[in-house]
């Protein structure tokens, strides 16, 4: 690719950031020593914050927003890359302070990016996204700690991106995965990811009581404050809680009871800063556990200049699966 190049560039407003779709040349990027001709980005809540200044997530005006991407690299002084590689980004603060994914070009470090496995295309990397990849992360917790496959998992947050690929991850290895929602219209589909059972996320959603009865061997948390609470609280002996998100909010309103009388392990997972040897594992696994006909139902095709309308949306939590997007549709 020569000349110029679209994106989505954000600059500080009055009120809101402005939002405006540019023609840009490499001259306009910023620092970085590998080249990537970026075939798909995605929307994810952040990148909805980003575009709508609902938090302070961009760090740097005007900026390029897009948390994550995929696609080929075009020119590398990096010794691990070379042009025509497959690459994906998640994170590293891209599309917070470094130009991120909304563009048909990126120059990063080339220590942010993963070489993508055979058997996971471009596209299908962006089906995956941050939350896919999250998700794994929290799987891969849930296996050090030892959580045995054929035991009990709870997903929390289990129609969102996050939940619903988590469903996926643990259905395939043998898990029997219980699925927390508000969305109970939607049973029957997180029954075809490969949800065992439904409950209704209000049973977790109150303050809890120290200790609860024991209800699952792990879980993969996006909501936390009370619902992660009581998670841990239901959490059978010896049992892991991965903790991701924040969906109901920040705080955690817990005891130390789980902890000290059931010695319950809470494994903090994080994808944004997450070492490249813990990405690397992620993705591999996810090329061999993730059952990619199911993913083809988790998302749907989009243009860049979808992109704003998709930022507020998922907001709004209007967005049912996730938005691959095509930068040069
Ligand atoms: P989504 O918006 O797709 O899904 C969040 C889900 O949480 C919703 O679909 C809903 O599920 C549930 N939910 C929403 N509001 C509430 C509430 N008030 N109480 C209880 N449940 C609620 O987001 P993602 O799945 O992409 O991300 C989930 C969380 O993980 C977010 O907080 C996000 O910021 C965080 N995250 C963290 C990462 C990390 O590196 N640690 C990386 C990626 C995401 P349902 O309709 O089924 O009830």
């Amino acid at each position: 690719m020569t000349g110029t190049f679209r994106a989505i560039r954000v600059s500080k407003g009055e009120k809101a950031p402005q939002v405006e779709f540019v023609n840009l040349t490499e001259a306009d990027l910023m620092e970085g020593d590998v080249t990537v001709a970026v075939e798909y980005s995605t929307v994810n809540y952040k990148d909805g914050l980003a575009l709508t200044g609902a938090a302070p997530i961009i760090r740097h005006w005007p900026l390029i927003p897009g948390i994550d991407f995929s696609g080929k690299v075009e020119t590398s002084d990096h010794p691990d890359f070379k042009p025509g590689d497959r690459v994906v980004l998640n994170g590293w603060g891209v599309g917070e302070g470094h130009h991120g994914g909304y563009a048909q070009k990126a120059r990063v470090k080339g220590d942010w990016l993963v070489k993508l496995p055979d058997a996971i295309s471009n596209e299908q990397a962006m089906a995956i996204g941050t939350a896919g990849y999250t998700s794994m992360l929290c799987v891969l917790a849930l296996e050090k700690n030892d959580v045995k496959p054929g035991s009990d998992v709870l997903v929390t947050g289990a129609a969102g991106g996050v939940g619903s690929v988590a469903i996926v991850l643990l259905a395939k290895l043998g898990y029997r995965v219980i699925a927390s929602t508000g969305r109970l219209s939607e049973a029957d589909y997180l029954k075809t990811l490969g949800a065992d059972e439904v409950i209704d996320r209000n049973e977790l959603s109150n303050p809890a009581k120290p200790l609860g009865k024991e209800r699952w061997a792990g879980a993969v948390d996006a909501v936390g404050s009370h619902t992660l609470a009581n998670v841990l609280s239901m959490t059978k002996y010896g049992g892991t809680v991965a903790a991701c998100g924040l969906a109901q909010g920040l705080d955690l309103p817990a005891s130390v009871a789980p902890f000290i009388l059931r010695g319950i392990t809470l494994a903090g997972t994080d994808s944004v800063m997450a070492p490249k040897e813990k990405r690397e594992e992620a993705w591999k696994r996810l090329a061999t556990d993730l059952d990619m006909k199911k993913l083809e139902a988790l998302s749907f095709r989009a243009k860049l200049d979808d992109v704003p309308k998709f930022a507020t949306e998922i907001l709004a939590g209007n967005v049912r699966g996730r938005a691959i997007v095509d930068v040069n549709a």
